[in-house]
């Protein structure tokens, strides 16, 4: 194809190429950055995010400010999965990952104007980040004890609630975490295993962890008994209910004694599987789907309490607990699928009946968080929710890192003594790179009302100057004083550290690697949020 042949096959697409493509794709990336780096911090402010229906939501969380946001740039949409990927991993660093991203571009786009090419930088990022990565590894340690768990989980929710929440929001998640502890099942396992129940009345420090399931259901039967100090539970997934109900089958009724019939069999087998639960000593049967009044009557007789419509995931933390096994079919229900509770109870909160079961197995607890209004609640559970992922991931890499801009601030000096180590241009990018991580504490500085660059100078200074892990030394920014952060307690998560840094520079050079984009003749938007901000002044 001639050049002429392409442009005809592409009319239907406007064409960036080379520099105009990275500046027209760093510009998006600096704007989405923008829209989130005032939230960074425990200083940092809330966004108010508004739906096309008007609803409202109050938020400190990129994250959520991201997914949120109506965005059509492919660039600014690589950031926002990006920060989810990153939430999803880590639940925490996701501002930082779209700042660092951004700044790394920026970084990128004057190496590039100055004569540099892009394949050099994105190399440079790369040992950069490989170099940043070990160094990060052995400026962390492991917390000394409870308090400082307790102090990591903490500051990573700093900024979502008020400190006396935090702290309280904090106990319940390394409770529910511990409860966890030694237990397979990846990394979604903490939101399997515990349930959060939002309760209306109460305030949010009334927030509890049970070691047990709650929820708002009540007993099919009212006339079996409200509660028990333990016995024998079966759990099936599946229902209680007469076949006729189950298959819609059709059936010839030549007479009354043909339907009849069919009744009396169906009830037969009903009381048959009734027995069987019965046989096997069980009196607490909990089902997914309906139970009939007929077996309802039938079962309350044989003394077993019934409970239905209960949905998966709750049955499967009720296994958890008791040690039972789920069955789908309860005509198939053998001895071993039967476990243990240790008690059962019903309870009125805010005029809905709750039921409570405790099992002797732990592996699964239920949060119940207050709040006296639905997005208190809501917000407190984000919060919530964070600190969890956050603690549960700890019990398996529990290393940590000084807070506070201290980290980046010691890996850029760290970075910047490196770069010379290598031969040519990719030098250049490493400095970029080192300069770039100082994004972090400048925007915590300007996020608290200090000025950034004699922070990042005082800071740096103080670094040098000590003998003794100076890299420990950070910005407290609620005091404003440069002091190690182990005893200011301001640590962040190793794993959160490095998700965020390696996912970020992942997505830089990716972006840098674009050298031809080609829209589609529809309208692809940049957000423009600052200019917008500033135009409202
Ligand atoms: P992210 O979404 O990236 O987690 P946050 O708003 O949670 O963003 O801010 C995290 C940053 O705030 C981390 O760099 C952390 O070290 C820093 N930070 C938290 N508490 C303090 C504090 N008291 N003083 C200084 N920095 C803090
Ligand atoms: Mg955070």
């Amino acid at each position: 194809m001639t050049e002429s042949e392409h442009d005809v096959a592409l009319e239907d697409t406007d064409r960036l190429h080379g520099r105009s493509a990275l500046v027209n794709n760093v510009k998006a990336a600096v704007a989405l950055a923008g829209a989130v780096r005032s939230t960074l911090g425990p200083r940092g402010l809330d966004k108010m995010l508004v739906e096309d229906g008007g609803s409202t939501t109050i938020t400190n969380d990129g994250v959520t400010v991201l997914e949120t946001a109506k965005v059509e740039h492919p660039t600014a949409r690589l950031l926002i999965s990006t920060s989810s990927a990153q939430d999803r991993a880590a639940r925490d660093g996701t501002t930082t990952t779209v700042i660092l991203i951004s700044e790394l571009l920026q970084n990128a786009l004057e190496l590039v104007r100055s004569g540099v090419h892009p394949s050099i930088i994105t190399n440079g990022y790369q040992i950069a980040l490989e170099e940043a990565l070990e160094e990060m590894e052995r400026t962390s340690r492991v917390p000394q004890d409870e308090s400082e768990i307790r102090a990591v989980v903490a500051t990573s929710i700093s900024g979502k609630v008020d400190s006396v929440v935090g702290r309280h929001l904090t106990g319940l998640a390394v409770e529910a975490a511990e409860a966890l502890a030694g237990e397979e099942g990846g990394q979604d396992l903490e939101r399997l295993r515990v349930k959060r129940l939002l309760i209306k009345d109460g305030g949010v420090l009334d927030s509890e962890v049970v070691h047990g399931l709650v929820l708002p259901k009540s007993r099919m039967d009212m006339a079996s008994p409200a509660d028990a100090v333990g016995g024998r539970i079966a759990i099936i997934d599946g229902g209680m209910e007469s076949p006729e109900l189950d298959l819609e089958a059709s059936i010839e009724v030549t007479s009354a004694d043909v339907l009849r019939g069919f009744h009396e069999r169906s009830r037969e087998r009903m009381r048959e599987q009734v027995n069987l639960l019965a046989s096997l000593d069980v009196d607490l049967l909990v089902v997914r789907d309906g139970i009939s009044e007929d077996a309802s009557t039938m079962l309350t007789d044989a003394g077993i309490t019934a409970y239905r419509r209960y949905d998966r995931e709750d049955l499967e933390r009720l296994a958890r607990i008791t040690g039972s096994t789920m069955v789908r079919d309860s005509k198939r229900i053998k001895d071993e699928d039967i476990g243990t509770y240790s008690s059962r109870s019903e309870r009125s909160y805010s005029g809905v009946k709750h039921t409570r079961i405790d099992g002797p197995e732990g592996g699964a607890v239920t949060v119940l968080i207050r709040g006296s209004s639905p997005s208190v609640r809501e917000e407190v559970k984000r919060a919530f929710d964070d600190a969890l992922g956050v603690a549960h991931r700890l019990s398996a890499d529990s290393r940590v890192l000084p807070g506070g801009g201290a980290t980046q601030t010691h890996l850029a000096r760290h970075l910047r003594a490196f770069a010379p180590s290598q031969i040519g241009r990719e030098q250049l990018a490493i400095e970029a790179f080192a300069a770039a991580l100082e994004i972090v504490p400048r925007t915590l500085a300007e996020n608290s009302g200090l000025d950034p660059i004699d922070e990042i100078l005082e800071l740096s200074a103080a670094q040098a100057a000590s003998t003794k892990n100076g890299a420990w030394i950070g910005m407290d920014v609620v005091s404003g004083n440069k002091v190690r952060m182990d005893e200011a307690g301001v640590f962040d998560p190793l794993f959160v550290a490095h998700h965020a840094l390696a996912g970020a520079t992942e997505a830089a050079n990716s972006v840098l690697r674009i050298d031809d984009v080609l829209w589609a003749k529809q309208d692809a938007q940049t957000p423009d949020w600052q200019s917008e901000m500033e135009n409202q002044d």
